[in-house]
């Protein structure tokens, strides 16, 4: 078989201040590789290693197995020969042994998504090797008794059964706890550990059939290849899928130096990031533990100790430990080894000043000496991110127009959710207090596990921890609640990802599985019992505690503010309502893309007179009942008008088949026919005759209007009206009329014809008038095809995407539910249409449409009011089609507004 042409180069080496790649080659290197190279470069003392390229992983699933070893081989074995010099010691040496870890590395970061490995290369005489070497021969069984652990769970597939089960390898470790009366694993002997690792290796014979492996290079290759594999694992195919990250991007496998935290207590670990990733706030701040690995910070089993003298006192405050308690017990990294915090501050603010943007790092310190694991680009919260972006531009770090492309437009989502109500958090009834892991105010139904997360509306997943597994039922609970882990956790790291409100180390619950309880205090609560978590302040509260809406405020105010120097096309919104237009507004709109008038047909005071309407046969008898309504409509428009007073305001026609407005239980059909007098059988009929096969496709939209003129007329008749009304009380109207669904321009001349002569009568009638638009949507193929002609007479055009997409697929909006997840899991499509404007095929339409409208009108108005025009990807497309607005839901303005400036900086770089 041939190998992929253009892989030169499989292994890049990196530590002692040089590196063969540098921060550029995240494709290629990933990103761990990538910046362990950088970091490497400038003079931050990473362990020495080698980076497998994300090329070789797809060479790994092209080739398999045996074939990658053997590309690999040569690179691979002379990369550790250099780490064997730097570190001054061999890898599988009996005497003086060199360990690896072999970690995962994507382009992209995707935390606990897939695979390490620690401790590679040791084995049965390795162990005595390194116990005399180390002088800690109790090390030298832990790190032992840890790496068959671990290289069982990934490599050999150790893990539990079924989810109530424990791992197995936790499992043994319960069971001799037991035996020796102990709780904590360090209160292991080293013959206790001796144990576990004997113990170990015959779970593993009994459970694979084989022996644990013993050769130092067949445990690394497994490492590397188990690597591979995870990129295609369960786990990291879900995260891939839910940010929309290729298949084909693989992942880098990273080589490195095992260095120790748990060599004494002149070693330790720990995560630090140089501002604040859940409020933003520039202070540096981490965990760390004394005589402990990475994982041990990260897996939240011990409660780690805040790396700054301001962070300990801050968590003092939050643990109600008392400051002698905290000085002693818990005394910072600032206050317990000065001279290494001030080494570790130096890197911290060299490589914010280096990437110019907040880091999340790992260190370790072994024997006194500090070692840099690795940095990134933290993850942040929304909260975070806007603050963030707003510091560095006033620090001067980054200029406007990166700070704008520095927000991501969906994270803005966070803030725009509800808050707690004050008034409702003052009687509020705090059970506990965990850490504040990631802000934000979640109300819901207990659930112990993750796969129950969606086993109600709104859940709050509890769990003691959390672990990759969980990704997905995180992703669907309201909020996160662990009892145990620090501000790093799991959970606290995802959820923050996530943008989760998450509250994290609450020690005082008590969490059972098994029963599906939570014990706080005695008291116990149970699955589907209701709590609150305040993300923000970490209380956890009883019951259901109201919301309030958020508003733009702050530094989210100032970001705002920033994207209208930048943006080009403007943001209206799709609001049926006065409430709804002002909250728009207050998020920015500029104005009213879409009000869809059915909406307000089916308000209790509304209905009966639309019934009537539909129900009778008569022109007279209609129109009867539309005397009715006008009113209503016209004091419906007024508020909306009013609302967006000088702002121009889109007010679409009727547009749904009738038969969604008629009664179709028997009950109300019989009152219906009571109150128009008629017979039951009268009703039924009618309700009958409304019945189509196709409705989506049937007596709907401009048909509507064009076989009920009336309508059309009394609509019409509201809107100018009520523009009316208010010119006379000194408020400006700017009504644009819409027309739905057309396809031909016979069909828009017929509605434009009724709405400008009604518009005329009016204007004599009243002695005044107002300037008011007509267009079009355009959501029926045939209308883009033949824009040029529907152009002629059409004051503008807004493109119905929701429609358009369902008419160019041939995918039922109604009915999509049913086979659409099911072509995203199996790859057909890679999003959902109805969400991500399909830029493709239904886009084709969209340009096709405007440039066709536009050769006969060269001004004419174009927006989008479909659901995508609030979807940052859709909304840059629609900024190249050259629209002049997008239209979406009030609460995604903000995101909207940011997308298009984003839009126009990428243009003009
Ligand atoms: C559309 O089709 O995109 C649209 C905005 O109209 P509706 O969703 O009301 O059909
Ligand atoms: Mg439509």
């Amino acid at each position: 078989m041939e190998t992929l042409e253009n892989i030169k180069t499989r292994v890049y080496k990196f530590g002692n201040k040089s590196a063969d790649g540098d921060s550029t080659m995240k494709n290629l290197l990933g990103g761990k590789g990538a910046n362990l190279a950088e970091m490497s470069k400038i003079g931050i003392p990473v362990p020495p290693g080698f980076t497998i390229t994300t090329d070789v992983c797809t060479e790994y699933n092209l080739l398999g197995e045996e074939a990658v070893v053997n590309l690999l081989t040569n690179e691979v074995e002379a990369s550790i020969d250099t780490i064997e010099k730097s570190m001054g010691a061999k890898f599988g040496d009996k005497e003086n042994p060199l360990l690896v870890s072999v970690r995962s590395g994507a382009r992209v970061s995707m935390p606990g998504m897939m695979d390490t490995v620690l401790n590679i290369g040791l084995n049965d005489e390795v162990v005595i090797g390194l116990a005399n070497k180390t002088k800690n021969e109790r090390f030298a069984w832990d790190s032992y008794r840890r790496f068959i652990q671990m290289y069982g769970g990934v490599v050999l597939g150790m893990k539990p059964e079924y989810k109530e089960d424990i791992d197995p390898f936790e499992e043994i470790i319960e069971a001799l706890k037991h035996k020796r009366t102990i709780e904590l694993d360090t209160d292991f002997t080293i013959q206790d550990l001796k144990d576990l690792v004997y113990d170990f290796k015959e779970a593993v014979k009994k459970r694979t059939s084989h022996d644990f492996p013993t050769n130092p290079w067949e445990q690394l290759w497994g490492a590397i290849i188990a690597v591979f594999n995870s990129w295609n694992g369960d786990r990291a195919v879900y995260y891939r899928n839910m940010h929309g990250y290729p298949a084909d991007w693989g992942t880098a496998v990273n080589v490195q130096a095992m260095v120790y935290g748990n060599m004494g207590n002149n070693s330790g670990t720990g995560v630090c990031f140089t501002r604040d990733a859940g409020t933003g706030e520039n202070v540096f701040n981490g965990e760390y533990l004394i005589n402990a690995q990475g994982e041990d910070v990260v897996a939240g089993v011990r409660t780690p100790q805040q790396i700054t003298k301001l962070g300990s006192e801050r968590w003092a405050v939050l643990a109600k430990v008392e400051e002698d308690e905290r000085a002693e017990k818990y005394p910072s990294l600032e206050e317990l080894m000065p001279t290494i915090y001030n080494e570790l501050n130096g890197y911290q603010e060299k490589l914010e000043k280096h990437y110019r943007d907040m880091q999340d790092m790992e260190f370790t310190m072994q024997d006194g000496k500090l070692w840099i694991l690795q940095t990134r680009n933290g993850k942040r919260t929304g909260f975070a991110m806007v603050k963030i972006a707003m510091d560095l531009l006033k620090e001067g770090t980054i200029n406007e127009k990166e700070a704008l492309l520095r927000i991501e437009p969906n994270k803005l989502d966070e803030l725009l959710h509800p808050i707690f109500d004050p008034k409702a958090l003052k009687s509020a009834n705090v059970i506990a207090q965990g850490l504040p892991a990631s802000p934000g105010a979640a109300t819901g139904k207990i659930v112990f596990f993750a796969d129950e997360a969606n086993k109600y509306k709104n859940s709050i997943l509890v769990r003691i921890e959390t672990s990759p597994e969980d990704l997905e039922g995180m992703n669907i609970a309201k909020g996160i609640l662990t009892a145990r882990g620090g501000m790093t956790s799991h959970a606290a790291v995802v959820a923050r990802g996530m943008g989760k409100c998450c509250v994290s180390g609450a020690g005082a619950l008590k969490i059972n599985y098994k029963n599906r309880t939570l014990t706080v205090d005695g008291h116990e609560y149970h699955d589907g019992d209701w709590i609150s978590l305040n993300g923000s302040t970490g209380n956890i509260i009883e019951g259901k505690v109201a919301t309030t809406e958020p508003e733009l405020s702050g530094e989210f105010a100032e970001i705002m503010e920033l994207t209208d120097k930048y943006a080009t096309m403007q943001v209206r919104t799709n609001a049926d309502s006065p409430n709804d237009a002002k909250i728009a507004r207050n998020f920015g709109a500029q104005g009213i893309g879409l009000t869809r008038t059915e909406h307000m047909f089916f308000e209790v005071d509304r209905i009966k007179a639309m019934r009537e309407m539909i129900l009778s046969d008569t022109v007279k008898g209609r129109k009867e009942a539309l005397k009715d309504l006008l009113p209503m409509q016209r004091d419906d428009f007024e508020g909306i008008f009013e609302a967006m007073a000088g702002l121009p305001v889109t007010v679409r026609l009727l547009d749904p088949p009738l038969h969604e407005f008629v009664p179709h239980q028997l009950a109300t059909q019989k009152d219906l026919a009571d109150d128009m007098h008629i017979s039951l059988e009268a009703v039924k009929s009618k309700v009958a005759e409304l019945e189509e096969f196709n409705p989506m496709l049937g007596h709907r939209g401009c048909r509507l209007g064009i076989t009920y003129p009336e309508i059309t007329e009394m609509q019409a008749r509201a809107i100018i009206e009520a523009a009316l009304n208010l010119k006379e009380k000194g408020i400006e109207a700017k009504p644009e009329i819409m027309v739905p669904l057309i396809g031909t321009l016979a069909e828009f001349e017929n509605q434009e014809k009724i709405i400008r002569e009604t518009a005329k009568q009016i204007f004599e009638e009243r002695n005044d008038s107002i300037e008011f638009l007509v267009g079009t949507m355009i959501e029926i193929p045939r209308a883009a095809l033949l824009a040029d002609k529907i152009a002629q007479s059409a004051d503008f055009f807004s493109f119905g995407t929701n429609d358009l997409t369902q008419m160019t697929f041939g995918y039922s909006r109604d009915d999509a539910g049913k086979f659409l997840p099911i072509y995203i899991e199996k790859g057909i499509l890679k999003v959902d249409p109805f969400e991500v404007l399909d830029q493709e095929g239904v886009g084709q339409l969209v340009k096709m449409g405007t440039e066709r409208g536009r050769s006969i009108k060269p001004d004419l108005k174009v927006g989008i009011c479909g659901e995508h025009g609030g979807e940052p990807s859709s909304v840059e497309f629609c900024y190249q089609t050259g629209m002049n607005y997008v239209s979406c839901s009030p609460y995604r303005v903000p995101i909207a507004r940011l997308a298009s400036a984003q839009a126009a900086i990428k243009d003009s770089l």
